[in-house]
């Protein structure tokens, strides 16, 4: 933006909104005529997880095809068939179609080009353009030259057309042993640019392909398949990240040599990195073989598949991806960004309800029946019903009945024996509100042989119900409660980095991670018992101790578990 734009006043003008440098980019190829229309891809290889940052990509894809009235493909980059399996494929068009992303219909793969690659290779080795080369591998890195010196010509650079061709058909017919002859592209071994000194387009690699089987025993490299991919599907804009740009001028290479109709054009952007936080599908594949994590969705990864089962929405991720913004220059984000996002979206959608994590008895020694309470249970204890708005940012959320008995549970951190000063939570003698409900003064307490606390014993004051209007005095606490008479017992787990943030996230020794042995606690907790009919996935905030989602994967039917999304306290300033 320039200031100019800056300066514009609402009133007069409308604010221009400001526009990506990929934007900038395609409004200019579109005013060119360039292109008369936008067609972008996402192109996992299925070797792993998708995780935040693969999120990033999805959504500027899928985004700009929206927003410029185009077309979105999802695409498997399968051409490598050593790493890749079908369990990744499926996880991949979940986590896809889970944040939202439109890709039509059709699901492409890569490999199903593989027959169009090897006449294109043919066609570039008819122009003379390709050879094939007897070089091994060592051999090839000392041809290679250095990042200071030039490289040497390929003894095989020479060969004839049909030479070459013959020896190419050869390969594909399984003559040759694995790493006895590769296909090479003719452009230049002294160009200052490494990946221009007559890369590698094609490797003998008996194989067998995911989806293609053992049709094939020749494999096209990642830089020589890519354009060719794109270019068959239309692509017109190829987005991808910064390690790539050293590797463009292959790409437009390639795409000359194909011949496309349409050129699709590269343009790359920086990756979304986030401090403290583990990625790497090396890494992660140990956590999961070592059950140090409950498998790649386990609710502290940032997977996409983790944090779903964690409880974030994809309007979350969404909105943290577009908050990071669109960049050429590396940078990295806190996940605190990330977590500001998820309370902003939970916080006027999720009904507030009650759940006592940590539980402690109160006992209000003056409840009895006669007073406020209207009913009794089977075993005598009387109970009444109070009204609970569910969220008062959202009165669309409506109210709910608690039950409120002699009896409940409070966080045990809510009671102190000996407080000290600014503790305005109960302590002997002191008076708080119990949320939703009325006063309750604390007269005394009870101990184990250990000395922790069992029991502590209150009395209410009738007139101060909440929502009565009561007015005789004030109190500096409110706390919250479940009815022991109601409250269903749950297993709550809280999450911290798996990563202990204080050592980073590699050990420097030995390059393995760094583990936070306090990632997971898992609370025997008390809720109302609304909470204990629900579903997975649903989200819910727990008054005072932060946002739940249901755990997909250990709830069972009348027996939930939650997971805690994120608390209710943030350091996170929006800049
Ligand atoms: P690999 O190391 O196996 O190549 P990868 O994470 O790059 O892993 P791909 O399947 O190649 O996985 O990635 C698919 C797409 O996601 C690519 O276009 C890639 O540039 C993009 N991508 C990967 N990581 C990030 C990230 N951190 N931020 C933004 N985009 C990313
Ligand atoms: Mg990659």
């Amino acid at each position: 933006m320039s200031t100019e734009d800056i300066k514009t006043t609402p009133e007069t003008e409308e604010v221009r909104e400001s526009r990506n440098f990929i934007e900038m980019a395609i409004d200019k190829d579109l005013a060119e005529g360039v292109y008369d229309h936008v067609h972008t891809r996402f192109p996992p290889e299925p070797n792993g997880y998708l995780h935040i940052g693969h999120a990033k990509s999805i959504l500027l894809n899928s985004g700009l095809a929206k927003e410029y009235g185009g077309t979105f493909n999802l695409r498997f980059d399968d051409t490598n068939p050593t790493k890749e399996k079908s369990e990744f494929v499926d996880s991949i068009i979940e986590d896809v179609t889970w944040l939202g992303a439109d890709y039509g219909d059709t699901i492409y793969y890569a490999s199903d080009y593989f027959e169009q690659m090897y006449e294109i290779a043919v066609k570039i080795i008819r122009k003379g353009h390709a050879y094939v080369s007897d070089l091994t591998a060592e051999e090839m890195r000392e041809y290679r030259g250095t990042l200071t010196e030039p490289g040497k010509n390929d003894p095989n650079r020479e060969r004839s057309v049909e030479e070459n061709l013959d020896l190419f058909r050869r390969m594909r017919e399984g003559e040759f042993a694995d790493g006895e002859k590769t296909l090479r592209a003719k452009i230049d071994m002294a160009s200052s640019n490494i990946n221009m000194r007559d890369p590698i387009l094609y490797r003998v690699a008996h194989l067998s392909h995911q989806h293609t089987g053992d049709q094939w025993c020749i494999y096209p490299m990642y830089d020589f398949a890519h354009p060719i991919e794109d270019g068959i599907e239309g692509i017109t804009h190829s987005i991808c990240t910064l390690e790539f740009e050293d590797h463009r001028p292959l790409y437009d290479w390639v795409v000359k040599e194909a011949e496309f109709e349409v050129p699709p054009r590269q343009i790359e952007f920086a990756k979304l990195y986030l401090n403290n936080v583990v990625t790497g599908k090396r890494y992660i594949k140990k956590l999961v073989e070592q059950n140090i994590v409950d498998g790649w969705d386990d609710p502290r990864l940032v997977s996409i598949s983790g944090l779903r089962r964690r409880g974030f929405t994809p309007g979350s991720i969404k909105k943290f991806v577009d908050m990071a913004g669109i960049s050429k220059s590396q940078s990295t984000n806190d996940y605190a960004a990330l977590e500001y996002c998820i309370r902003e979206d939970l916080k006027p959608a999720c009904s507030r309800m009650l759940a006592v994590l940590d539980p402690i008895k109160l006992v209000i020694d003056n409840y009895e029946e006669g007073g406020t309470a209207t009913h009794k249970t089977e075993d005598g204890t009387p109970y009444e019903y109070l009204e609970a708005p569910n969220n008062l940012e959202n009165p669309d959320l409506g109210s709910r009945q608690v039950v409120f008995s002699k009896e409940l549970y409070i966080e045990r951190e809510d009671f102190m024996e000996e407080p000290p000063k600014k503790y305005y939570r109960l302590f002997p003698g002191n008076e708080v509100r119990l949320m939703y409900a009325y006063f309750v003064k604390c007269t005394s307490f009870e101990k184990d042989e250990n000395g922790n606390i069992t029991v502590v014993h209150c009395t209410y004051d009738p007139e101060t119900k909440s929502g009565s209007g009561f007015e005789g005095r004030k109190v500096k606490g409110t706390i919250h409660w479940v009815s022991a008479a109601d409250a269903g017992k749950v297993k709550v787990r809280l999450y911290e980095n798996i990563i202990d943030e204080e050592k980073g996230v590699y050990n420097e020794e030995d390059g393995s991670l760094n583990l936070n042995p306090n990632s997971l606690t898992v609370c025997d907790a008390y809720v109302e018992s609304a909470l204990m009919n629900v579903k997975a996935f649903d989200r819910f905030q727990f008054v005072r101790n932060g946002f739940f989602c249901v755990d997909y994967k250990d709830s069972k039917q009348g027996a939930p578990v939650f997971n805690r999304i994120v608390s209710l306290k943030s350091s996170f300033k929006v800049k």
